[in-house]
């Protein structure tokens, strides 16, 4: 008996020995290359998807509409028909939002380094193994970034992942706000503002925070015993000017907000060393749509806040746009990131050498002073780049100057949605090349009319 059981012992080990050989021939090397078994398909679906012709003016995606059994064109603003290669001549330049696709040749570019597979059993799990929200990973490729790039100071430092910044814009605000206070902290931001900041702390309407505007007007009642939380944006949103916090004081307490704090958009002239500091994913890599963001936050006790308010906000972001986030910063680390931040850099001084040199013969139209800087990462003084316009109309007439572009055919961002005059009005750059094409075909549009109302009127 003892016999048989022994020899069914052998079998059994040949057997799995066997099966193991033949599954790991199977996915192995073969003639020194990986075989590719389970993941062909889905890597033949994502290439047929980009191999759809959008005439350079538009995009098919895997999760887009189908016809025929192929996804169809997206195509990009005044760009038209299934290859998007109609252009619709009265169209009107749309430089409203903020959506970073001046990035997007890059990754076409890098096609092969940045594409992903993602296993249908990929981290099914709310929690890693260690049974935290956050890949440990990415958390280290965030810190070797922040060293290679030497915008923020990561030593001593915690980490804290947010849907976005968005959701770590307020996140901060909760855990700087005291608990139990009999009054709610005054959250401000020096004028011009990211609306946002407001919006969202109205939207939630606590007892233990609410925005009091201007920072500008609490300058000298900082050091009274209220609250204050302030916003500071550097460089701010929308005029790129490197902001310092305005107050100061044991009441005080800022959120750094760092978004655009990254060498496409403006010289890094020292890492950024503030108790709060937030990041995101959108403005870096141009990847808004996978919603991630971080904070750098010097107290624990206001870590720990911040990391309840997510934990009870949505358990954590999602794993799949960590792995995202993850495959995406370790190409740009490729090279310490100088090939991202070369291509943003180039592609954001020439966009706004161009807008400033329409602009530069204009009376009616001003734009903010940019001073070049400086750069820590490039070893070198750059030439401005800002991710936005900050466009003021200069005459009476045009004092709703929001107005007075629409008819031009431009749709900015009011400059009163930012606590300014409505003489002012936002234009994004960080868009695609078509809708900054088409931006600067209006302005120089708008710039001709004024030198033949000029030559009229010197007849
Ligand atoms: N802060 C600033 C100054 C911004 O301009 C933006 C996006 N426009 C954000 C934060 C939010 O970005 P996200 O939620 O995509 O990280």
């Amino acid at each position: 008996m003892a016999k048989i059981q022994i020899s069914l012992c052998v079998v059994c080990l040949v057997c799995s020995l066997i099966l193991n050989l033949l599954l790991v021939s199977n996915h192995m090397h073969v003639g020194g290359k990986w075989e590719l078994s389970w993941s062909r398909k889905a890597a033949e679906e994502g290439e047929a998807a980009a191999a759809v012709a959008c005439s350079g003016h538009g995009r098919a995606y895997l999760d887009g509409l189908v016809v025929d059994g192929s996804p169809v064109c997206e195509c990009n603003s005044c760009f038209e028909g299934p290859d998007c290669s109609q252009f619709s001549p009265d169209c009107i330049a749309n430089v409203d939002g903020g959506d970073p696709l001046f990035l997007e040749p890059f990754w076409m570019q890098n096609a092969a380094r940045s594409a992903m597979l993602v296993a249908g059993w990929h981290r099914m799990s709310y929690a890693f193994n260690n049974q935290s929200l956050m890949s440990q990973v990415l958390e280290n490729q965030i810190r070797k970034l922040h060293t290679a790039v030497g915008n923020a100071v990561t030593q001593g430092r915690f980490i804290v992942f947010g849907t976005g910044s968005t959701q770590l814009l307020n996140a901060a605000v909760y855990a700087l706000s005291p608990d139990n206070s009999s009054a709610p902290a005054k959250v401000v931001a020096s004028f011009p503002f990211y609306p946002v900041y407001q919006l969202q702390t109205d939207f939630f309407r606590s007892k233990d925070f609410q925005f009091q505007g201007d920072a500008y007007l609490w300058e000298n009642n900082s050091d009274s015993t209220s609250n204050l939380i302030e916003f500071v944006t550097a460089p701010n949103n929308p005029d790129g000017q490197l902001n310092k916090a305005v107050l100061h004081g044991p009441y005080v307490k800022a959120i750094h907000d760092h978004a655009y704090y990254w060498p496409h958009f403006t010289g890094i002239p020292a890492p950024a060393d503030e108790d709060v500091m937030v990041f995101t994913l959108s403005k870096l890599t141009g990847h808004a749509g996978t919603r991630f963001g971080w904070a750098l936050i010097k107290d624990e006790a206001v870590y720990q806040r911040m990391s309840t308010y997510v934990k009870l906000n949505c358990l954590g972001i999602s794993r799949d746009a960590q792995l995202r986030a993850y495959k995406l910063l370790k190409v740009v680390m490729e090279g310490s990131g100088r090939e991202i931040f070369e291509f943003g850099h180039a592609t954001m001084k020439n966009r706004w050498e161009k807008l400033s040199s329409a602009l530069s013969v204009s009376k009616r139209f001003s734009l903010q002073d940019i001073a070049p800087q400086y750069c820590t990462f490039f070893q070198t003084v750059r030439a401005a780049s800002p991710a936005y316009a900050w466009l003021r109309c200069e005459r009476e007439e045009d004092k709703d100057c929001y107005r007075a572009l629409k008819k031009a055919g431009i749709i900015g961002r009011e400059g009163t949605l930012f606590g300014t005059a409505s003489s002012y009005v936002r234009l994004s750059l960080i868009k695609t090349q078509d809708d900054f094409d088409m931006l600067l075909h209006q302005i120089k549009k708008l710039v001709a009319e004024e030198d033949d109302m000029h030559a009229r009127s010197t007849m």
